[in-house]
């Protein structure tokens, strides 16, 4: 759909984006009950703070941060920490509520939280970076904990701040096995083996799954495929690197300065080398530059956005060529999107599989931590693989069922021309109804 000034803008508000997603999905769940419902769209717990930091420069600057609970019912509170200019606590409830649906998906024992601090990383160094995180996390105080509440790395943040969050949370509670307070922290700190690479691979992992049980119509494997991938951060350098390794060809990856582009498949170590001298994979010898909007446009077999959210918009959903996208960051397509992409027949892996790789390690991290114990790469990689194939698995069983119940409806009910239910609709379905269940086996207090 072109954008006229006659097409309505679409609505962004992360909250209003993550209540539609639920109401669809709650649509093909009958008998859920409206008390769950409205428990379900509303975060448990929201702590704002407001805390000043005396810089490197001598300036003091006050920052704002975030830490949203969504739902417990699964277990202790789990998600990333990002630190972005535009992180509002709109958007760190709208991906709480995301990452209770995640865990429950990837059936990891966790409910769903996420946190974020109001800062431009680009602008701060590394003491003022290490004065802000452990601000944040003392401000933060008994609402995050190894059993109640438990952080990881997100946009901009990375295992150097994981390790200042474990420090300063170990500092406030001495005499106690702190470590599991905090996951994707340096592995001689109690890392895991596997959890840097765990979302990009996972990613993988699940696009692998998903074309062996739904070969598409010229997509039916990695193997030869072309790939496009928005964002060279932790999970789209890694997944770059996985899908190539897989004999595909990634032509082309971006940064938040642009994107390079090699028909023939980039030379990844090459683009790695150039970002880690120039700040940006932009001028990679071997390269045409494009930018980010063409990039995602491009014709390839396999779309990846990896950084940012609603990048595939009502603006530009009609000019995307990739026969699948790949969620790898979260909610990078838009509702509108969804549907024109849906129309188009553009099958859309949605990000609630797709990069539920990061929280199934971390997971595995936690335990770890908890047993005081290490385990070889080997365990994590066979443990991802299973619980990422697991989760494919129930979706496209969900996602099958809803549309043959849809399709049989039709026929008595002439709803011809409605679209097909899409993957994460049906993802939604099977997380949802997990946590409808056990909320009300264990039984509702009193
Ligand atoms: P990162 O900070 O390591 O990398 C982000 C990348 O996005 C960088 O390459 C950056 O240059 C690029 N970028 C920033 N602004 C951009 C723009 N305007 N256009 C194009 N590219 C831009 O972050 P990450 O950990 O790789 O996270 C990327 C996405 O994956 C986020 O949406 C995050 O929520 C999601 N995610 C991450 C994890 C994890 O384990 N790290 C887990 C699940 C989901």
């Amino acid at each position: 759909m072109a954008k006229t000034e006659e097409t309505p803008l679409e609505d962004l508000d992360p909250f209003v984006v993550s209540t539609l997603r639920f109401e669809r999905a709650r649509s093909h769940l009958d008998g859920l009950k409206q008390g769950l419902v409205e428990f379900f769209e509303v975060p448990k717990r929201t702590v704002s703070v407001c805390f000043p930091v005396e810089m490197e420069d001598g300036s003091v600057r006050t920052f704002y941060g975030y830490r949203v609970l969504h739902n417990h019912v699964m277990g202790p509170g789990k998600g990333g920490i990002r630190y972005h200019p535009e992180v509002t606590v709109r958007e760190v409830a709208s991906l709480a509520a995301l990452m209770t649906w995640k865990c429950a998906l990837v059936r990891v024992p966790f409910g769903g939280a996420k946190g974020g601090v109001v800062c431009d990383t680009k602008d701060l160094s590394a003491t003022d970076l290490r004065r802000i995180t452990r601000r944040y996390i003392h401000e933060l105080g008994d609402n995050i904990g190894p059993h109640t509440d438990i952080p990881a790395p997100d946009l901009y943040t990375d295992e150097q701040t994981m390790a200042w969050i474990f420090d300063t949370y170990d500092l406030m509670h001495p005499g106690h096995n702190n470590r599991p307070v905090v996951t994707g922290k340096p592995k001689d700190i109690g890392g895991s083996e596997g959890r840097f690479e765990a979302t990009g691979q996972g990613c993988f992992l699940a696009t692998t799954r998903f074309l062996e049980i739904e070969p598409l119509a010229g997509l039916t494997k990695i193997a030869g495929a072309s790939v496009a991938i928005q964002g060279f951060g932790n999970v789209g350098a890694v997944a770059a690197k996985a899908f190539r390794d897989a004999g595909a060809h990634v032509v082309a990856v971006s940064d938040s300065q642009g994107g390079v582009y090699n028909p023939a498949g980039l030379n990844l170590e090459a683009v790695a080398a150039h970002k880690d001298a120039h700040g940006t994979v932009v001028g990679t010898p071997e390269t045409r530059t494009i930018s980010n909007e063409e990039l995602l446009e491009l014709s390839c077999d396999i779309l990846i956005p990896a950084a940012l959210g609603n990048q595939i918009h009502q603006g530009n959903a009609d000019s995307v060529k990739a026969k699948l996208v790949v969620e790898a960051a979260n909610g990078p397509v838009t509702p509108i999107a969804d549907d024109i992409l849906n129309k188009r027949g553009v099958v859309v892996l949605p990000d609630i599989v797709a990069n539920a790789g990061g929280v199934t390690v971390s997971y595995m991290e936690w335990v770890q931590n908890i047993e005081n114990e290490e385990w070889v790469l080997e365990r994590i990689t066979d443990e991802l693989q299973r619980k990422i194939g697991r989760a494919v698995d129930a979706v496209v069983a969900c996602w099958r069922g809803l549309n043959a119940a849809d399709e049989a409806e039709e026929t008595t009910q002439d709803e011809a021309g409605k679209l097909p239910v899409d993957l994460r609709t049906a993802a939604l379905v099977v997380a949802i109804r997990r946590v409808a269940h056990a909320t009300l086996q264990r039984g509702i207090w009193p």
